[in-house]
């Protein structure tokens, strides 16, 4: 594993594994890694030969009243499970490196970007996407793999990929959690112990969803109301967001049609942490098919 400042080095190594035939896996991270990342990786390692982790925390997703300056780092940490990984590059720019001057080329994405996060949060995804289309333009032909924990951000991906015609190739990676539903996230570690076990509201909330659909339900309005009741029952919990969409673009839906991939996603904020949460599902007749597994035994004892 070596790691790599520079964006000419970066460009370099991975141009050469593209002339010699090898194909690049990229996976884009913030770094304080956690077992979500590992799968990441272990997804690009399992498909690609040259691995290449990218370890930046970008400035501009980040609006002025957010967690720029606490995100949690660890580089030290970050470095070992890389290599534990068997990742080949860690990419670790300084932000100089990545915006040697102030940017004036945005990419922005329109609709899919309008509700759920981006309403909360109003320039996060022009942040994401333009330094999501430096990774890849610096990178170049890969595979880059994404979670579906950040749901919006995997369908923004998707989008401007498609509309700018790059060579990428997007995985979205399925949500790794706690035994108790939680979905691993670095923001995790700003929780105080006391907070902990409220933060599986937004777990419970998306289960909850899921079986008002499983009982019949196929009115988006009735199955988002089941869930919000949920969450503000939770007295720690302040509710956020909390949508029914078409997993494909984020469309509003009137009506939960048979073969259309929907999602549920959701944000809650525990204090001043704010943790975001989804699952997609499509009714198929009387059955569902939902990507949200269940809960350990042993913590469905507590
Ligand atoms: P971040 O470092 O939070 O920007 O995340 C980097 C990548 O890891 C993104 O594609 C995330 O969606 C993904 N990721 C974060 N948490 C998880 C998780 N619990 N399960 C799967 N992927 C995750």
């Amino acid at each position: 594993m070596i790691v790599l400042e520079r964006i000419a080095a970066v460009r370099a190594r991975c141009d050469e594994a593209v002339r010699a035939g090898k194909s690049v896996g990229l996976v884009p991270t913030m770094g304080y890694l956690h077992e979500g990342h590992r799968t990441l990786m272990r997804a690009a390692r399992a498909e690609n030969d040259l691995v290449v982790v990218t370890l930046f925390v970008n400035p501009t997703q980040f609006g002025p009243n957010e967690d720029l300056a606490s995100y949690p780092r660890d580089p030290e940490g970050d470095a070992r499970v890389v290599t534990e990984e068997g990742v080949d590059v860690l990419f670790a720019p300084s932000v100089a490196e990545m915006y040697p001057r102030p940017g004036l080329t945005h990419v922005t994405v329109d609709e899919v970007t309008d509700g759920l996060c981006g309403a909360s949060r109003p320039h996060h995804f022009v942040g994401v996407a333009t330094v999501v289309t430096k990774l890849f333009s610096i990178v170049g032909p890969c595979t880059a793999y994404f979670g579906k924990k950040d749901f919006q951000q995997l369908v923004v991906v998707r989008r401007l990929v498609e509309d700018l015609n790059l060579p990428i190739t997007v995985v979205g990676v399925s949500t790794v959690r706690e035994p108790d539903g939680l979905a691993l996230s670095s923001r995790n570690a700003y929780l105080a112990p006391d907070d902990r076990p409220a933060a599986t509201v937004l777990y419970r909330a998306l289960e909850c969803a899921i079986a008002t659909v499983k009982e019949g339900e196929r009115d988006p309005v009735a199955v988002r109301a089941a869930a919000v009741t949920l969450v503000e029952r939770e007295p720690l919990a302040q509710f956020d967001y909390l949508e029914v969409r078409r997993a494909d673009d984020l469309a509003e839906v009137e009506h939960l049609d048979d073969g259309v991939e929907h999602v549920i996603a959701l944000a809650v904020f525990l204090n001043t942490t704010r943790l975001i949460d989804n699952a997609t599902f499509t009714v198929d007749g009387a059955a569902v098919h939902y990507d949200l597994p269940g809960r350990s035994p042993v913590a469905q004892e507590h």
